[in-house]
């Protein structure tokens, strides 16, 4: 946990020298809890204090880097419990299961690494393969490996319980930096050595209580490997949620680093409707990476949905570009309508005027990325900010009506509107963006 202000004046001289060009160690000590300045600018620091504040100034969960290139993925590094406390830094990987006797592994393998959804502007992907041994010599594990590494560039991850196998796999495909896994106390020595070897991270998998994780993290680190990823090994899905808990706790509340890692969890289940409930709660509770079985667009696109949700900055929304946007041929006849740069706001309302095949103007105004009725109740989406949005479009010009459609939920500001726009008629459009297309076809014609 990072140290206060106070904390760090305690560990640095008090002789208040400015040499650090502070005009006190009381000020430099708040600068550095801040994050404002470098500890180095202190050259009276002792090496035990600077050892002291290097400590507390690691993340209670060790970032862990998964695969290599463009698409690795990092996990771990979180530094709260709930989200709304400041934000969650890294969403887990959503890594797909194939056993490497598939006779489709290759093509199994593409379609992981190719798949790829559109939401919000922005392209939701899974994030790998993990390649599970499912019998048969170290070289048939080799040689899948190598299969699903040509299949793409997305990370990799070698589970087997054979240490021979994943030596052999991990050495086939080493460049791409996989997970390796997963050593219990049989195998810990042994894949360790591996992970080392390779400068891999290593999963580890305890026996469903605190007390054998630790054994192993002390085992794997003893072996020299630093980037782990822990399997609490719980035996339900009840287990499991209790031990991710306490996990996160005891890094981020009691400070216990030699717990702090990030963890994996398993969607197991018969159905699908089944995968998509632990993988939920696996998401949201505090999986670091996440197993599926299944790459059916019914279990993942909700997944990714969910995962941009959860990780997404609850102090800084996801937003377009607020200026005037044209959907379709839209000419001087063409309705316009207004909305607020809420990304998801944006994308609802421009695909239904889309689908609705009306070609119109949208104009999208700077609502700090909120909703409409947020926006309208924090005082950003008010008539004044509607008539500014309107008169620094330019749009008047171009347009051989004075008609503006604003959202239905804000219907109570059509009359302030027109008196903040004189001269244009203020229409209520619908309540919910569905409606659009029907307004548009059927009821702007008569206006
Ligand atoms: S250089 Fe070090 S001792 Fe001098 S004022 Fe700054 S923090 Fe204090």
């Amino acid at each position: 946990m990072a140290l206060s202000g106070l904390e760090i004046y305690k560990l640095l001289p008090q002789t208040n020298c400015k040499e650090c060009g502070f005009p006190t160690c009381l000020a430099f000590a708040m600068k550095l809890a801040q994050k404002g300045t470098e500890l180095s600018r202190c050259p009276y620091v002792t090496d035990e204090t600077r050892a002291s504040l290097d400590a507390a100034a690691a993340p209670p969960i060790r970032l862990v880097t998964v695969g290599s290139g463009g698409r690795a993925f990092e996990i771990g590094n979180e530094v709260v419990l709930f989200r709304h406390e400041k934000t969650f830094y890294h969403q887990p990987g959503l890594m797909v299961r194939l056993r490497s006797d598939d006779p489709d592994l290759a093509a199994k393998a593409k379609d992981v690494n190719e798949f790829t959804v559109e939401r919000v502007g922005l392209t939701l992907q899974l994030d790998g393969v993990v390649l599970e041994h499912a019998g048969g010599d170290a070289a048939a594990y080799a040689a899948a490996a190598a299969a699903v590494a040509a299949a793409g560039d997305a990370p990799l991850a070698l589970f087997t319980a054979d240490p021979a196998a994943l030596a052999a796999a991990a050495a086939a495909v080493a460049a791409r930096k996989p997970l390796l896994g997963v050593a219990t106390a049989a195998s810990v020595a042994a894949m360790a050595a591996v992970a080392k070897e390779h400068g891999c991270p290593l999963v580890v998998r305890g026996d469903g209580d605190l007390e054998s994780l630790a054994a192993l993290i002390e085992a794997a680190k003893g072996a020299g490997v630093e980037d782990l990823v822990l399997d609490p090994g719980a035996s339900s899905p009840a287990a499991a949620l209790a031990l991710a808990t306490q996990l996160r706790r005891l890094a981020i509340k009691k400070n216990q680093r030699a717990v702090g890692f990030p963890l994996i969890a398993y969607a197991d289940a018969a159905t699908l409707e089944e995968q998509a409930v632990l993988a939920t709660q696996a998401v949201a509770k505090y999986a670091g990476v996440v197993v599926l079985d299944s790459a059916d667009p019914a279990l993942v696109y909700p997944l990714l949905t969910l995962r941009q949700n959860v990780y997404t900055d609850p102090q800084k929304p996801i937003q377009v570009e607020p200026k005037l946007y044209e959907i379709g041929a839209a000419g001087p006849d063409s309705p316009l309508l207004i909305t607020t740069n809420f990304s998801l706001t944006y994308f609802t309302v421009s695909g239904e005027v889309e689908g609705s095949g009306v070609p119109a103007h949208l104009l999208v105004a700077d609502a700090d990325g909120q909703s409409v009725l947020t926006s309208w109740a924090a005082g950003k989406f008010d008539a004044e900010k509607i008539a500014k949005t309107v008169q620094a479009s330019g749009i008047a010009e171009r347009l051989s009506h004075k008609k503006l459609v604003i959202p239905g939920h804000v219907a109570g500001l059509s009359g302030e509107c027109e008196e903040e726009l004189p001269g244009w008629q203020i229409l209520v459009g619908p309540r919910e963006a569905v409606d659009i297309p029907t307004y548009l076809k059927n009821v702007w014609p008569g206006l």
